[in-house]
């Protein structure tokens, strides 16, 4: 399956790719995650791209238009690919709509995630990450706290709050989604791709999405 994931900061979008990357092969392509292997390597463009993930900011497109169209290109794309965290703006759609076009790629559909302000915010703010980057394991102070407060289980390395995933940096983080990618939904529903599902539950995602692509 070709699918972009739509949805805010903390809907899921992540969960979700996972669990259909183990339906089909298809690869899970995350902005996030090559930025952030680019700020761990400490390359020049990681360092760029840190001073706005850090202050809650998007990642200017420059910095990643010409990553995606490489990644696109990759063998492992053949079987299908789940684009998780972008495009996140209407240029960055439009010219994926132009790359995909060059590339004679035909999208399956757009899923937007549809979750609660309230909910996002309690998800992503209770969120703690091991400060190890070769380890990254992730609690969550409420539903999977680490046996000892503060401490990993796997490695004994302090466990962190992010510094983008503290309540100011993901309220900035959500009003930049609301004015930059929210249109994206309009965007693909005049594309006849959008499908909206409205539920906090991945399962609930994964069981909507199959009904699409079955009909
Ligand atoms: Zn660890």
């Amino acid at each position: 399956m070709k699918l972009i994931l739509l949805g805010a900061p903390g809907a899921g979008k992540g969960t979700v790719a996972k669990m259909l990357t183990e339906m089909d092969g298809s690869v899970q392509i995350s902005t996030g995650d090559i930025l952030r292997g680019a700020v761990q390597a400490g390359t020049e463009l990681g360092k760029q791209a840190q001073a706005y993930m850090d202050a809650g900011d998007l990642v200017p497109d420059e910095l990643i238009m010409g990553i995606m169209e490489k990644r696109l290109q990759e063998p492992d794309c053949e079987k299908g690919f789940l684009l998780d965290g972008f495009p996140r703006t209407i240029p960055q759609a439009e010219a994926l709509k132009v790359l995909l076009d060059k590339l004679g790629i035909k999208l399956d559909m757009a899923v937007n995630i549809d979750v609660p302000r309230d909910v996002i915010l309690d998800r992503l703010t209770t969120r703690r990450t091991c400060s190890n980057t070769d380890c990254q394991a992730i609690y969550n102070v409420k539903s999977n706290p680490p046996k000892v407060e503060g401490i990993c289980d796997k490695c004994g390395s302090p466990v962190i709050q992010r510094a983008d995933e503290t309540e100011e940096a993901i309220s900035h983080r959500l009003e930049t989604y609301n004015e930059k990618t929210a249109p994206l939904i309009g965007f693909y529903e005049n594309e006849g791709l959008c499908v909206t599902v409205n539920a906090t539950n991945s399962d609930d995602v994964i069981n909507a999405i199959k009904e699409r692509l079955a009909a």
